[in-house]
């Protein structure tokens, strides 16, 4: 490639490493950053003013290659290293439980709990009544039988691993019978049928889509049959000409043929939410009272704990679920485990378990006081005084999320944001840059936030970062 004169004196001006570091010694910002840290922003800077002078890039100026701009830069590349990758973001999706932001918030006492644990030592699997070894699970069995009403209890990673732990326990190499209206798959691949084919379970469908009786069943048992399952449909909702069996029915069936019963609940709840205006789940408490054998469910779904997989049930089943060498590879960390149990005491007086932990609060949050924190936005946003803001209030609806109350729509107050001369995609990639990432959607050719998921100390980060597009795209 010929270079022209400009590029070639350019090249000459262009400051080598050594120069860069030598001017970083002195930058107090720098103090505490490690020296590999230093020598690898510079050569990213080094590598990109030359990458941009060899192209011809017309931002390649003389003065950029000065002391002060590539400090500048230093200071960019430097603090965007040293920044961890997971970080906390603004929710502004209106999807209360998200999976892919990190599902439920934790109730503050249970974060509390979670540092105390985490920056100390614990009686983790140690009795403290006898001095002697203990159960890593009892922490939370106690309290998940009082609230569920179950006689035993423990907990693994996930859900999926209660899944695949419970029927790797009790069906491996033999029959597990389940309707085909609830073979369901969860986002990022968790499909019955294929948890089922990894425990070493042998699916049995029976019935159709849309209609499976209590015949289907009866008819699907032999002797090889080892499990009868229910799946609650927790992400999708047949609907029109239906028909399915109860859990409850289920289990007469399943005493009579002495065959356990099973269910995933997926986002398992012990509040009943039609009380407080919402759509109908099935609680744990009622299936337990129903007499499923085993019951699994999420602890960062509708419960809003930490990630958690939980099964409660009969004392002979949950034993031997312990019993089981996988239980070891799915076991739940101390942290989980820290978060899990405060979360779970606060539960045994449901009036505040609503108002404490942010998964319930922000899915039974007012509609009146959603509106106030988003009028709030909005004179926040207005005082930015720039004619190219456009902002609007507008209802639209905010979703639960995480696979559960998939019906639901919970009317919601949103703010849509348009600039002139700046698309919505830019906006929304913009928004998503900021520090910290502030995460909406794009409807309409604007960008929608949603008040239902953004904290009262949010809002003035959020103005923050329609300002600085507006500046920096001035
Ligand atoms: C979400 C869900 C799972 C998986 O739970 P994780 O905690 O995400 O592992 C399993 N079954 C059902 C029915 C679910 O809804």
């Amino acid at each position: 490639m010929e270079l022209n004169e400009k590029q070639q004196a350019l090249l000459r001006m262009l400051p080598g490493i050594d120069r860069i570091l030598e001017l970083s010694k002195k930058e107090p910002d720098f103090e505490n950053v490690p020296r590999s840290v230093l020598l690898q922003s510079a050569r990213k800077i080094v590598e990109s003013l030359r990458y941009g002078i060899l192209a011809g890039n017309p931002s390649v100026a003389e003065n950029d290659l000065t002391d002060s701009p590539v400090l500048e830069k230093m200071k960019d590349t430097v603090k965007k290293i040293m920044t961890p990758n997971l970080k906390r973001i603004i929710n502004a999706t209106g999807v209360v439980v998200h999976t892919n932001l990190g599902r439920s918030v934790l109730a503050e006492e249970a974060a509390g709990n979670l540092l105390a644990i985490a920056t100390g030592y614990s009686n983790l699997e140690f009795d403290l009544a006898t001095g002697e070894r203990g159960s890593r699970y009892s922490c939370v069995e106690e309290i998940l039988c009082e609230i569920s009403g179950a006689e035993a209890a423990m907990v693994v990673n996930n859900n999926a691993a209660a899944v695949l732990l419970c029927l790797d326990t009790m069906a491996r190499n033999r029959k597990v019978i389940v309707s085909r209206g609830e073979l369901v798959e969860i986002g990022g691949s968790f499909r019955i049928p294929d948890v089922m084919a990894k425990s070493g379970a042998i699916l049995k469908e029976v019935g159709t889509t849309n209609r499976t009786h209590l015949k289907d069943y009866i008819g699907a048992i032999d002797g090889d049959t080892a499990l009868l399952l229910k799946v609650h449909t927790s992400n999708y909702s047949v609907v029109g000409f239906t028909a399915s069996v109860t859990l409850k029915e289920l289990v007469e069936l399943g005493s009579k043929h002495q065959i356990p019963v099973m269910e995933d609940l997926g986002s398992g709840t012990f509040i009943d939410f039609s009380k407080y205006g919402l759509l109908k789940e099935p609680t744990v408490q009622e299936s337990v009272s129903d007499g499923a054998d085993v019951i699994t469910f999420s602890g960062d779904k509708l419960l809003g704990g930490p990630q958690a997989g939980i099964i409660v049930g009969k004392r002979d089943v949950v034993d031997s679920v312990k019993k089981n060498p996988l239980t070891r590879a799915l076991r739940i960390d101390k942290l989980t485990l820290a978060a899990l149990e405060s979360t779970l005491r606060i539960y045994r007086d449901p009036e505040k378990a609503v108002k404490l932990i942010p998964t319930l609060f922000m899915l039974t949050t007012p509609f009146n006081l959603i509106k106030k924190r988003a009028d709030k936005l909005f004179r926040l946003l207005a005082k930015i005084n720039n004619p190219a803001l456009s902002i609007n209030l507008v209802d639209m609806s905010s979703k639960a999320g995480g696979g559960s109350l998939p019906l639901l729509d919970l009317p919601s107050k949103c703010i849509a944001v348009k600039i002139e001369g700046i698309s919505s995609n830019t906006i929304e990639r913009n928004m998503r840059e900021n520090t910290p990432p502030v995460i909406g959607r794009i409807e309409d050719d604007s960008f929608i936030m949603d008040l239902r998921t953004v904290q009262e100390d949010e809002l003035n980060i959020i103005k923050d970062a329609v300002a600085r597009i507006l500046n920096r795209n001035k």
